[in-house]
């Protein structure tokens, strides 16, 4: 029997990078998958490739109807929703290819990067919360970032809503432990080659890390049960000594 046989999964983001490869690896581990992110061509294509059954809606995670609707079309369709992953998230390094001071972020690069890292997890998070109350049990997963737990210059948004996802986190595993839903930060302990690297040379590209880098976290962390470690975050290798 596979580590995921049967269970419903949700993922944000799961046209390209690094949710469509959890996305793929939750499906090869037996997984029925909703993939959700605003392009409904791309992910229908990931949904041609997987092994199992799966479902395709699309949605921006900034809009509540959307989000909404993506949570009653899996419960719909699948019957529950066991793990919820909030992966979706926006970089200003690869909106403008390189780093930008706070004297020269745009109120809108400032609300996109905050609405779509964070504001995005609180909706999709709200959503699914009651279904897993009801069930008892459920899991969910923030993709976070090194750059939750420390600062560079010329990524002020970024920054701040990893920070601030850390802190969602933590509140969300508090809020959630009476119900049996464990809520924990995953990041690829460092530079993940996907979309937000696309300005960098092919050369350093093929060199950083590989967008399967949290497969295997991923799949630990969905695979807790209702008493699994709750409210901590950090990169893909410790998840991964943490829970094997
Ligand atoms: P990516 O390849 O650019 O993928 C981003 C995903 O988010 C896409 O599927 C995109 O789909 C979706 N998305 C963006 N805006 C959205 C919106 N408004 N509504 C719904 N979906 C939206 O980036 P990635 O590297 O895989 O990033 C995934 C996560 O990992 C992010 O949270 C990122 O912060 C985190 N992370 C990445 C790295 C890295 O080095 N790559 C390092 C640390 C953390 P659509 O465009 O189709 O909507």
């Amino acid at each position: 029997m596979a580590p995921l046989d049967d269970e419903v999964i949700v993922v944000t983001g799961a046209s390209r990078g690094l949710g469509r490869s959890m996305a793929e690896r939750f499906a090869a581990e037996g997984a029925r998958v909703t993939l959700t992110a605003r392009d409904e061509q791309r992910l229908t294509a990931v949904a041609s490739d997987l092994t199992a059954e799966s479902l395709v809606v699309p949605a921006d995670v900034r809009e509540r109807n959307a989000v909404e609707t993506v949570v009653e079309e899996t419960v719909s369709e699948f019957g529950r929703i066991d793990t919820l992953v909030n992966n979706a998230g926006v970089s200003l390094l690869g909106m403008n290819d390189g780093r930008t001071r706070l004297t020269n972020v745009s109120e809108d690069e400032w609300d996109t990067v905050l609405d779509v890292n964070l504001k995005g997890v609180f909706l999709f998070t709200r959503a699914v919360i009651p279904h897993m109350a009801s069930q008892g049990h459920g899991n969910v997963i923030n993709v976070s970032s090194g750059l939750g737990r420390s600062a560079i210059a010329g990524a002020g948004p970024y920054v701040a809503s990893k920070w601030g996802l850390e802190g969602l986190t933590r509140v969300t595993a508090l809020e959630g432990d009476e119900h049996g839903i464990n809520v924990n930060g995953l990041d690829p302990g460092g530079r993940a080659n996907t979309d937000i690297w696309s300005h960098l040379p092919a050369a350093e590209r093929e060199e950083i890390l590989q967008p399967d880098v949290m497969d295997d976290a991923a799949v630990l962390l969905a695979a807790q049960g209702p008493d699994g470690i709750s409210g901590e975050s950090m990169p893909a290798q410790e998840w991964e000594q943490r829970l094997s």
